[in-house]
């Protein structure tokens, strides 16, 4: 175990979609070795883990002067929270289609999720001496899940304090201001692969195999957030997405 703090080095928690993926890009154009966790936690998207493999894999690529570690931890979530009516684990759910509104995205808040996964990550940071933990919480996430607001950020770095004097461990939330579209913005930017990122709540299940459904809520999310950002969209959705999001008046120039 390393003795003294590495202020180089991070423990991002990362999921197969697109803001983990810029968020990975992001701290590793800022020249930082890398710890990244993904989570088993019983969402039925599973899928989107063997996304987060294929653009790890890129990333070291391109990066090949930085560690890039990468682990996929089982957390026994949707077990625990067996009678939730989370549609994203629980299998009697049936995903809201549509953009999202208040209700269909709060079909999909999982109880906890956040905070199980960041404590895997502020524990794996301890071992290795490592100053910052990330995840990628943007603005659009503020009105239906807690743990995804900066009052919950600044409240986890407080328990983080509490909970173990003498080491300075503290959660980032780089997008937590940010809009999708801002985040597709800043990946191109960095030129970040897209086409190797998973959203779809489906998961590809019921034949969609590696198309996204293009009817759930974070399908349409992340075909608009394209759209208003300017960004191509390689994504290849079962449905089109347009039927559900009038963005007239919206797109950025
Ligand atoms: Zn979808």
């Amino acid at each position: 175990m390393p003795t003294t703090q590495r202020e180089n080095h991070a423990v991002l928690i990362v999921s197969g979609g697109m803001d983990s993926c810029v968020l990975a890009h992001y701290y590793a154009a800022a020249g930082f070795h890398l710890h990244l966790l993904s989570f088993n936690y019983g969402q039925k998207h599973v899928k989107e883990l063997t996304y987060a493999e294929l653009y790890i894999a890129d990333l070291r690529k391109r990066y090949p002067s930085l560690e890039i570690a990468h682990e996929i931890i089982e957390l026994p979530i949707s077990r625990l929270l067996a009678d939730s009516d989370s549609a994203l684990i629980n299998p009697e759910r049936k995903m809201p289609h549509g953009h999202y509104t208040d209700d269909s995205m709060k079909a999909t808040v999982v109880p906890y999720r956040n905070p199980n996964m960041l404590l895997q990550a502020a524990t794996l940071a301890w071992n290795e001496n490592a100053r910052v933990i990330a995840y990628a919480p943007h603005h659009g996430d503020y009105a239906q899940y807690p743990d995804c607001r900066e009052v919950f950020v600044d409240a986890f770095n407080t328990m983080l304090a509490t909970a173990m004097d003498g080491r300075n461990i503290k959660v980032e939330a780089p997008f937590m201001y940010f809009s999708k579209a801002q985040i597709a913005r800043l990946g191109a930017s960095l030129n970040v692969p897209f086409e190797l990122t998973w959203s779809c709540y489906e998961g590809g299940s019921d034949g969609l195999d590696d198309r996204h459904c293009g009817q759930c809520g974070t399908c349409t999310e992340r075909w608009e957030a394209f759209k208003l950002a300017g960004v191509v969209d390689p994504t290849i959705y079962a449905n089109d997405p347009s039927h559900y999001i009038n963005i007239a008046g919206r797109i950025e120039a």
